[in-house]
């Protein structure tokens, strides 16, 4: 492949939390489709990453891997178009991480936003660890070690690529050649699914409707999800505005159910069961395909320990291509190319 026809690559990861929602799907899998078709994409499971918080819990941790990794592939995210494959399986991302380790001030990991909100929001966990300071560090490499032109990220995340982009920096001139590749912030507005009431969808807040949920169980969440509170009987007039179900409607509906809705809320022209009868066919048509795609993937887990084996021999073979530059540079490579003096 010539340079003027070469894809530009994209990287992205997900630490593994078990089976993916909706939240997930409208945030991350259907930008993640459409990136597929137009970058050279590394899509990874960051186990790795899962570890720095929840390191003492780590039973369930292959299982999780392999379910997220059936959600990828039922929600449309194409082997044969991107490399799938978990961190853990590239161990180069752990050989750059170390080296990088050497160059990067500790005042750098310590000034990333995220690392005082995660430990204030985390406060029951003891994160007083390294991996939980160099996770930042991780993630870098984990970009670096693919020289990814684009990662995509919302607004918040921005300060870890700049961070990444430092760390690069810092390298290059600490060596004195271009090793690794600046990578920019793909910005993206992640389309924000609502969770059953209203709250950011997350399975933490038991707010969720999870990608492979029987079609009982969701239509129930659905019908019993919170509604306008003061909306107390079927004549009181409602207020969309203050109604969970109606950011589903955002979400799902047509202008024309949109209005529907809206007019039969304030004037109680229609009752909230009536209201959430589209959403309710709306959500189960959309997870109709995924659940019949997920059962081919849950009847066989052997092929997608396959795709994922398959996906990282891919990775390696890119991410050794910059390793080996990168150890060369700091002077690892060169007494291997010597041949070693006659023993005596
Ligand atoms: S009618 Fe619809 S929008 Fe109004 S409170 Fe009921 S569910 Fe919500």
């Amino acid at each position: 492949m010539t340079e003027a026809n070469r894809r530009q690559t994209v990287l992205s990861g997900m630490r593994p939390t078990g089976r993916l929602h909706l939240g997930h799907y409208h945030g991350v899998l259907k930008n993640w489709a459409r990136l597929q078709s137009e970058y050279d994409c590394f899509f990874f499971v960051a186990d790795w990453h899962a570890l720095t918080t929840d390191y003492g819990d780590a039973e369930q941790l292959s299982e999780h891997v392999i379910d997220m990794a059936i959600d990828w592939l039922a929600t449309g995210i194409d082997p044969q178009a991107a490399t799938l494959f978990v961190q853990s399986q590239v161990r180069e991302h752990a050989e750059l991480h170390l080296l990088l380790s050497m160059t990067t001030p500790l005042s750098w990991l310590e000034r990333v936003p995220s690392y005082k909100e995660q430990r204030e929001k985390l406060a029951g966990k003891s994160l007083d660890t390294y991996g939980f300071l160099g996770y930042p560090l991780l993630q870098a490499a984990d970009i670096l070690v693919y020289g990814a032109e684009f990662v995509p990220v919302g607004a918040d995340q921005v300060a870890h690529v700049e961070l990444t982009r430092e760390v690069a920096r810092r390298f290059n001139h600490l060596h004195g050649r271009k090793v690794l590749a600046e990578p920019q912030a793909l910005l993206t507005r992640f389309a924000k699914m609502p969770g059953l009431d209203g709250q950011k969808m997350s399975k933490s807040y038991h707010n969720a409707i999870e990608l492979r949920e029987a079609p009982e169980q969701v239509e129930k969440k659905i019908r019993t999800m919170p509604t306008d509170p003061a909306r107390v009987r079927r004549s009181d007039p409602g207020d969309p505005g203050k109604c969970p179900a109606w950011q589903f409607h955002e979400v799902y509906s047509s202008e024309q159910t949109r209005q529907w809705a809206r007019q039969g809320c304030v004037s109680a022209g229609i009752g909230c069961v009536e209201c959430k009868r589209p959403l309710i066919d709306a959500v189960l048509e959309e997870l109709e395909p995924i659940r019949k795609a997920a059962s081919v993937y849950e009847e066989d887990p052997g092929a997608v320990r396959a795709i994922l084996w398959a996906g990282a021999e891919r990775a390696r073979e890119s991410a050794e291509a910059t390793m080996q530059q990168a150890r060369d540079a700091m002077g690892l490579s060169r007494w291997q190319s010597e041949s070693p003096a006659p023993m005596r």
